[in-house]
């Protein structure tokens, strides 16, 4: 493909917890011009993940594609 960007901060807001929602959306670091528009239509991407949401054995509600509790450390149902 070419695209040369790194993802920053996809998981800080759920690592962190208490992030406002507006430091939280994924950022693409573009390294080269002609990437941009590729870029663009990735971070749009990003911007709409898919949502996994599950409910531990140990009772934590557990968001943001995380497959393993951060509470007790028990893997996502199903994996
Ligand atoms: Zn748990």
């Amino acid at each position: 493909m070419g695209l040369s960007v790194s993802v920053q901060r996809e998981y800080l807001g759920a690592a962190a917890g208490q992030l406002p929602p507006d430091q939280c959306l994924p950022e693409l670091w573009i390294e080269h011009n002609d990437d941009h528009s590729r870029a663009l239509r990735l971070l749009g991407a990003l911007q709409r993940p898919p949502q996994r949401q599950w409910h531990c054995r140990c009772g934590e509600f557990v968001e943001g594609g995380f497959e393993q509790c951060w509470n007790c450390g028990a893997p996502m149902p199903g994996l």
